[in-house]
């Protein structure tokens, strides 16, 4: 039994990742010799793990991170500091070569499937790229293959000759999905992989992904602004804010009883799909500070409507409120009803 304890719970047995304080800094440079005048915190001690066949949720504003913990897990960027455990293997100090044998397992769906896909390859190709270079199957077998993941995501046999321009974005999408299921993996992050597309189109795509979880025992990590998305495909939720993650729970924890002030003003901003359900609005003031030099203390004080001199100067840790929810906010000590924002 693992009993290990991490600042978000005890991971499981079946835990397939685990990021423990993954920190990621940009120098930014000035002048003619390019010195370094500070850092773009883009992520800042963030904790959180995926067990098999779990969907994890990673949601926030624009440039909270949440892209960058995701490349960082990829290992398309190189941390600045912490760690990233895949299935018990530490693979965060990895190189290309140290990694290979982990790539195949870890894959990615990214947000805009124009750019995503080689324009010059014909669809079957792009497909029978992972395949060829992870193993050594035989062509046969190879388009075998490719030929049951086209049928696997709702394309046809036809379109395997075709060229990515050829395709429609919801198409694109699905053979951007094809391809990162190719190799066989066992996570796949998914970065804002429904939000370029049609909103017609944006739910076929999101049930595909749940259907081939549950055929596959597929993790996702689901990266997303869009809340009710996030909320339709997720296990568990984790907020980002600036760089940090401030609240992590189970979906139906996070969505019914938000317990940090952000959570609370970012679920306010989601439509109800009820004429006769009026959602309190939270406005929050304010800009979204910059990541180069982020508030001391609460990261969120210069937005909080229940901000007080502590969050100024401390820095608030997570803390279990309730069994599997933590939130980073001086408010919560696990007693504490959540509190309600001024509202319009
Ligand atoms: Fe608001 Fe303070 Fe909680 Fe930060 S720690 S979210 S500023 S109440």
């Amino acid at each position: 039994m693992n009993t290990r304890v991490t600042s978000t719970g005890t991971p499981p047995a079946n835990v397939l990742l685990e990021v423990s304080h993954l920190t990621k800094h940009y120098p930014v440079r000035k002048g003619v010799f390019s010195q370094v005048s500070g850092q773009v915190h883009a992520v800042d001690d963030v904790s959180f793990w995926i067990a098999e066949g779990e969907t994890l949720g990673l949601v926030g504003e624009s440039g909270c991170g949440k892209s960058t913990t995701g490349k960082t897990i990829l290992k398309l960027i190189d941390p600045t500091a912490g760690t990233i455990d895949w299935r018990g293997h530490r693979i965060d100090q990895l190189s290309g070569t140290g990694m290979r044998p982990y790539r195949r397992e870890l894959q990615a769906v990214f947000q805009d499937p124009y750019s995503s896909l080689n324009p010059r390859m014909r669809a079957a190709d792009i497909v029978a790229e992972p395949i060829r270079n992870f193993e050594s199957a035989a062509v046969g077998e190879i388009d075998e293959r490719v030929a049951s993941l086209f049928e696997k995501v709702g394309l046809r046999p036809d379109q395997m000759v075709k060229y990515p321009y050829e395709f429609s974005g919801g198409q694109r999408q699905r053979l951007g999905i094809a391809r990162a299921l190719a190799p066989r993996p066992k996570l796949i992050v998914c970065d804002e992989p429904v939000s370029a597309l049609d909103v017609s189109v944006q739910a076929q795509v999101i049930n595909l992904l749940m259907d081939l979880q549950d055929e596959l025992g597929l993790s996702y990590l689901f990266v997303a602004h869009d809340l009710a998305v996030v909320e339709h495909i997720s296990h568990r939720v984790a907020v980002m804010y600036l760089g940090k993650i401030v609240e992590l729970t189970d979906k139906r924890s996070l969505f019914t009883n938000p317990q940090h002030p952000y959570t609370e003003a970012l679920l306010s901003a989601v439509p109800v799909p009820d004429p006769k359900i009026q959602r309190k609005q939270v406005i929050l003031l304010g800009d979204v500070p910059s990541p180069i030099n982020p508030p001391p203390g609460c990261r969120f004080h210069t937005r909080c409507p229940y901000a007080e001199e502590r969050c100024r100067v401390e820095e608030p840790a997570m803390k279990q409120v309730r069994p599997g929810h933590f939130v980073a906010c001086h408010l919560r000590d696990g007693s504490a009803a959540a509190p309600r924002a001024k509202t319009v």
